[in-house]
């Protein structure tokens, strides 16, 4: 069984295509959430998830684009994103938005879960060893796969200790690699990274491929039509800073 793993879409339809062709063979696909907000192509990345199937875990974003919850919370140029987003999305894609399910959700027959935030807090944000601590405190499960933090990040527990650590790669402009062999005994919790917004300072499109019978995690980096993505930002007139933080993958 091998799993694609994406996460933060937020409607960048370019990232979005550039991952799904370079991405190898796989069985299922696994979506932690945020498909919408923030770029200029919801609907149409709306309409590849649907296609694409397996799981789907819905993300705040999600929840705030099909009106669900308030945008009080967010950001000014997240708010006005989602604002945004409200006033273009087609009235099925607004309704699947709607009926997305919160993590945590264990796909079949697998020890593993997906969630967005937290496996108890769909919004709290996992960053430091001990949210890593605290989140396999509340799963038994012997992998995590979170997302909402926009960043290509692992952690490790073996007994008491907990590790972190992330991908290097030997390039910043080229597709590369990165793989992790899980260890028997050894939980994991794993961040495929942001396809369309990654904030690691690498601009590139980032997911994973999680591959169950080798005991693969393999994080993934690939290039995207990047001027495009910024140009359907500027002209739907969304913030020009949405477009802007892009290139820098901040
Ligand atoms: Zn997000």
């Amino acid at each position: 069984m091998r799993a694609l793993i994406i996460s933060d879409i937020h409607s960048n339809l370019q990232a979005l295509e550039a991952v799904l062709s370079s991405a190898p063979e796989h069985d299922d696909v696994w979506n932690l959430g945020d498909v919408v907000g923030y770029g200029a192509n919801p609907n149409e990345v709306i309409d590849v998830a649907r296609q694409l199937g397996g799981v789907v875990v819905r993300g705040n974003h999600d929840r705030a684009c099909c009106g669900k919850i308030t945008i009080d919370d967010f950001s000014e140029a997240a708010a006005d994103a989602i604002t945004w987003t409200q006033g273009v999305l087609a009235e099925g894609n607004r309704e699947w938005l709607r009926q997305l399910p919160a993590g945590p959700i264990k796909p079949a027959k697998e020890r593993v879960i997906c969630v967005h935030g937290m496996p108890r807090d769909e919004d709290e944000y996992l960053l430091y060893s001990g949210n890593a601590q605290a989140a396999l405190d509340q799963s038994p499960a012997g992998i995590i796969f979170f997302g909402h933090t926009h960043r290509q990040v692992g952690f490790s527990r073996k007994g008491r200790d907990v590790l972190r650590f992330k991908p290097e790669f030997s390039s910043r402009d080229e597709a590369k690699q990165y793989e992790l062999r899980l260890r028997k005994g050894t939980r994991y919790v794993l961040n495929p990274g942001s396809v369309g917004q990654p904030r690691d300072g690498d601009w590139r499109a980032a997911f994973a491929v999680f591959d169950a019978a080798r005991a693969l995690f393999t994080w993934h980096r690939v290039p995207y039509n990047l001027s495009t993505a910024q140009r359907r930002i500027r002209r739907a007139g969304l913030p020009d800073y949405l477009a802007a933080r892009l290139r820098s993958g901040q």
